[in-house]
């Protein structure tokens, strides 16, 4: 018997399934209805060649999309409790979730990474639409409040990537608290003075939307995404008129003023390392020319902005050059080069000479 089960039977199984073969080799397109093959769709980064529609794709990819070389590293994200509430509708909310973290082989909606984007340190927060609607409960809220002290202690951009359809109802208030949360994390990037970039992508909406999704500095949006809080058919049924063509896709809102750019996915990687590094530059480029040789070191550390914090500190010195160089100008053009230096050193010089009597 051994052999027939041991030897046979696998044989004949593997005869009669042939399971190694995936069943969707060819996906349609929702917008146009094309039969796209599975690899054509990876290489144009899941967007139809026909028609440009840009279909959904897992955090994962999204990383891999957006790290300079696709390389990232994933933070481990905090761990919350589960089912707060014990919610039951159709089935239990702790029941779904094991089902949906089985499915996608992640703990909750959220994916963390850190790495570089252009060449700038970034920290990307990803939502997996796939896992439970990408909604946000507790999980979420903590894993992007993880991000945003990442992103303070590395000095890094954090970038949003949302794709979530709002708070997650099983969680009830527990994830409406998850709006404020997610805001201060937020205020604590910007208090660093770290840019916060958000990408929005299909589809942002509900609380994700209400909170950090429309705090960015700026806000890049894939083309054709539908962002917005309440669904369109339930603003139409509210106020009771048709609502404009296009109306809570990019682009629209990029007409109303809701979005910055809206940005085709194969550029978006580029565009944002560009971003970064405009944002990130805190000194001028161009070069400061001294005005004399014998003035280069005094000259070369004015602009820096701290110079302005010890100028109190640094007053006399400027003052007693400005005096020498008076006391030895004998050309006229140093004469005249020490008339553009006076303003300048004039008043802390003038400052000096008032506190002098005082004292
Ligand atoms: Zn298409």
């Amino acid at each position: 018997m051994n052999w027939i089960t041991n030897y046979v039977r696998p044989k004949i199984r593997a005869l009669v399934n042939r399971s190694d073969i995936p069943d969707n080799l060819w996906e349609k397109c929702p917008a146009c209805g094309q039969m796209i093959f599975h690899r054509e769709l990876e290489a144009s980064l899941r967007v139809c060649p026909s028609c440009g529609h840009h279909m959904r794709i897992a955090a994962k990819r999204r990383l891999e999309l957006l790290f300079d070389d696709g390389s990232y590293s994933l933070i481990e994200l905090p761990e919350t409790i589960v089912d707060p509430l014990r919610f039951r509708d159709r089935e239990r909310y702790s029941e779904r979730l094991r089902r949906s973290r089985s499915a996608t082989g992640h703990q909750d909606a959220l994916m963390v990474a850190h790495g570089t984007i252009g060449g700038e340190k970034a920290v990307v927060a990803a939502f997996n639409f796939s896992f439970m609607g990408g909604s946000m409960g507790i999980a979420v809220g903590e894993g992007l409040l993880a991000a945003a002290k990442l992103a303070v202690a590395q000095e890094a951009a954090l970038i949003a990537v949302p794709a979530s359809g709002g708070a997650r109802m099983q969680e009830g208030i527990l994830s409406l608290m998850q709006m404020p949360r997610t805001t201060i994390a937020v205020d604590m990037v910007k208090e660093k003075g770290l840019p916060y970039v958000v990408l929005l992508t299909d589809p942002t909406t509900g609380g994700v939307t209400a909170s950090f999704a429309m705090l960015g500095d700026i806000h890049i949006a894939e083309p054709g995404s539908v962002i917005g809080f309440a669904g369109a058919r339930v603003i139409e049924e509210t106020i009771r008129e048709t609502l404009p063509e296009g109306f809570q896709r990019a682009e629209y809102l990029l007409e109303h003023g809701m979005v910055d750019m809206v940005v085709p996915r194969t550029e978006l990687a580029e565009t944002l390392g560009r971003i970064l590094r405009l944002l990130a530059r805190r000194h001028p480029e161009a070069e400061v020319v001294p005005l004399r040789p014998g003035g280069e070191e005094k000259k070369a550390e004015a602009p820096a902005p701290a110079a302005s914090a010890k100028g109190e500190a640094r007053a006399p010195k400027p003052a007693e050059a400005a005096a020498e160089g008076s006391g030895e100008g004998t050309g006229k053009a140093e004469a005249e080069q020490d008339a553009k230096a006076k303003p300048k050193t004039a008043a802390p010089a003038k400052g000096e000479a008032e506190r002098g009597p005082a004292e």
